[in-house]
């Protein structure tokens, strides 16, 4: 078959590689005119690492992890620990290592893994038709493409999801901004193996290793919506918002580049379980943005590539009948992690004050138990086991 695929950050670039694999002939369309992931880094669970490995990036993948032996949370104004415990039953429960690796090397990774010269730049959907047997897209530039099939891969705001439900579905702000970056391991933050957080008034800080000796770093700030902000004031942004916070973070607002400190204002979108209309199909935030909190959303993306490899793996009763497969095997889970991780925010970011104060009440006798057992739940039921 001849497959579009609009979109290609993690998700349009993974089912790219897997829908190659079956031996379809795929292309990829793409806004931007270079590779440039926004956000820093990201976390890959185990349930995305194993999707990478079912991928034949196994090997790639741990080269760029991090290593991520403990995880650690600080009373976010005094520094003392609350909590401190390994993470390999993760690995031990999951039967893989989970790692944080920096965007732009997963990106890189994957694109070069489907194939540069098979990603074409600078096309913007527009819009979307479908004929009996086709469907066709036309660009913002005004040129066009037809295929068996059509994967909107196009993210958050994407306009295949508009096409497919009919209708645009709102965005909404979660009510926190989250400050990110890349910088070198400093151990008065947290030491090079642990995954340490620092919590306190409803905001948090946090440091994990990646490779290459750097820490991935971000600040959950609580600000209205909207903000207008300058890159370079990240640092005096950050210092107010933290004043009064322990040694380990002033000295990681002191250590940051603000010129390479993104800022993200943190949405998600009620879940929902049309993700097929005939030949089009929706994948990654496209079909389930999430807010981070749980680290999921890319490896959910890398899920429904999964599931969308086996469906089309036979099509017996055609495309049609596949696609609404792939539909009905993920919307259920997928969704389900959308509020688990909005639930998550809401806690991490004192949305009920008293919650959130029990909360870290919990985390002063916590010996890894419950934090590791939520985090596996969020894996149980992966189409890799
Ligand atoms: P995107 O990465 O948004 O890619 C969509 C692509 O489509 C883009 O390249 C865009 O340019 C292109 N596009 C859009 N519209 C068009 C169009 N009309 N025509 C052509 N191209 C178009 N997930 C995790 O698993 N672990 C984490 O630790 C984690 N941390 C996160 C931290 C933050 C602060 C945020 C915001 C998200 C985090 N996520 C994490 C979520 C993760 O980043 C996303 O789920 C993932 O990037 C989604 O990938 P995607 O390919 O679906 O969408």
């Amino acid at each position: 078959m001849r497959i579009i695929i609009i979109g290609a950050g993690i998700g349009g670039a993974s089912a790219g590689i897997a829908l190659q694999r079956l031996g379809h002939e795929v292309e990829i369309y793409e806004q931007v005119t270079e590779n440039k992931p926004v956000g820093a880094a990201i976390s890959v669970w185990s349930n995305g690492v194993k999707a990478l490995n079912h991928l034949g990036l196994g090997a790639q993948t741990a080269a760029l992890g991090g290593r991520m032996d403990h995880m650690s949370y600080r009373d976010g104004l005094t520094g003392e620990t609350m909590c401190r415990f390994p993470l390999d039953p993760i690995t031990e429960q999951m039967g893989q290592r989970p790692y944080p690796v920096a965007r732009a090397d997963l990106q890189a990774m994957l694109m070069d893994a489907f194939g540069l010269d098979r990603i074409r730049f600078g096309r913007r959907l527009e819009s979307i038709s479908q004929e009996p047997g086709s469907v066709t897209v036309t660009f913002a530039d005004g040129s066009r493409a037809t295929g068996d099939l059509l994967i909107g891969a196009d993210g958050a705001k994407s306009r295949t999801r508009a096409y497919v439900l009919g209708t645009e579905r709102e965005r909404r702000y979660a009510g926190y901004v989250n400050f990110n970056g890349l910088v070198d391991i400093d151990t008065q933050v947290g030491p090079a193996d642990q995954w340490t957080t620092y919590v306190a008034d409803g905001q948090r800080v946090s440091v994990m290793p990646i490779a290459g000796g750097r820490f991935y770093f971000f600040f959950d700030v609580l600000e209205p919506q909207g903000l207008a902000y300058r890159r370079a004031d990240a640092r005096e942004v950050l210092a107010q918002h933290f004043a009064g916070w322990a040694p380990g973070v002033q000295k990681l607002i002191a250590n940051l580049d603000p010129m390479t400190t993104n800022r993200v204002e943190v949405f998600d979108i009620d879940p929902f379980h049309t993700w097929v209309k005939g030949r089009v199909a929706l994948l990654g935030d496209a079909a389930h943005n999430t807010t981070p909190d749980i680290g999921q959303g890319g490896c959910s993306a890398l899920e429904d590539t999964i599931m969308l490899e086996r469906v089309l793996a036979t099509t017996t009763l055609g495309v049609e009948d596949s696609l609404r497969r792939y539909q009905d095997s993920r919307t259920q889970r997928a969704g389900e992690l959308v509020l688990t991780a909005r639930r998550r925010a809401d806690v991490t970011h004192a949305k009920d004050p008293e919650a959130t104060r029990a909360w870290y009440e919990e985390l002063r006798t916590e010996d890894g138990t419950n934090v590791i057992r939520g985090i596996v739940a969020n894996m149980v039921g992966n189409p890799l086991g």
